[in-house]
């Protein structure tokens, strides 16, 4: 089954968002959990999640991708900023506990100059410590472009993190535009890199994907999105993502510059490519 999906805005709750999805051919959807580019969240509407609940076992959804701020950075260097994205982190994940058995994405950091080792440190103190109540949440690392002091560009800093954190609530999600832009050719040997990830990470912890293809060439380190088809990646590699067997069974999630009716085509694209 390919749950496919795209990123929504959350500013009508839950049960629109279901409504929206379906109106666009997706079975999973991701959203952010508070405005992206600040901090701010809307009050939780626990009725509204009750009913969303209900509606995506109904409509057979696969687990939704939500989004944590881009402004969340667990290692930044400034004490009192870091214990501030540490308050988002669990706050975001109590509230993420009101859609249960769901994942809860971020980018793990910028380490602005501390280094990366100190950066993962500081990553996994703030995991460790939102993730004690026990949430039946996973929360999930992106792989990332590795621009900049960006934590996350390498399978091994997102094992170490992983590792340093020691729970089983802690996946990867797996961004094909990041991966590519950071020095993994899916383009030409997605196999390859995947059995690096099942090497370094394990694939068991691989729970979700994001669909975008990209501006940059390969190994550019940039992270700019493109259409499906339209950037370095090219539909082929799409294709053999959504029938790779170690896959095909997540959630993707497109983030590419495009309204719901961009998304709606880039979806059925998608399933018109399942099998073949
Ligand atoms: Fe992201
Ligand atoms: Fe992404
Ligand atoms: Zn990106």
């Amino acid at each position: 089954m390919l749950y496919v999906g795209c990123h929504l805005s959350a500013s009508a709750g839950n049960v629109a968002m279901i409504e929206t999805a379906k109106s666009i051919g997706a079975n999973t959807f991701a959203f952010f959990t508070r405005n992206p580019r600040g901090s701010q969240a809307k009050p939780l509407n626990e009725n509204d999640c009750a009913q969303a609940v209900k509606l995506l076992q109904e409509e057979n959804f696969g687990k939704l991708v939500a989004h944590a701020p881009y402004t969340m950075n667990l290692c930044t260097a400034e004490p009192g900023a870091r214990a501030f994205a540490a308050s988002v982190l669990a706050d975001d994940l109590y509230r993420m506990s009101f859609l249960p058995g769901n994942f809860y994405n971020f980018h793990p950091g910028s380490h602005v100059g501390q280094g990366v080792e100190t950066g993962i440190s500081q990553i996994c103190d703030a995991l460790k410590q939102a993730l004690a109540p026990g949430y039946p949440v996973t929360v999930l690392l992106e792989t990332m472009a590795g621009k900049g002091s960006e934590v996350g560009g390498k399978f091994q800093e997102l094992k170490d993190i992983i590792d340093g954190v020691g729970s089983d609530q802690v996946g990867v999600c797996l961004d094909t535009c990041h991966i590519y832009d950071g020095g993994y050719d899916i383009v030409n040997d997605l196999d390859g890199v995947l059995q690096e990830f099942d090497r370094i990470i394990g694939m068991d912890k691989l729970k979700a994907l994001h669909l975008n293809d990209s501006k940059n060439p390969y190994a550019s380190h940039k992270d700019r999105h493109e259409c499906l088809g339209d950037g370095s990646l090219g539909l082929e590699t799409f294709r053999a993502v959504v029938n790779h067997p170690w896959l095909k069974d997540k959630p993707m999630i497109l983030e590419t510059p495009n309204e719901l009716s961009g998304y709606a085509k880039e979806i059925a694209i998608l399933r018109q490519m399942e099998n073949i």
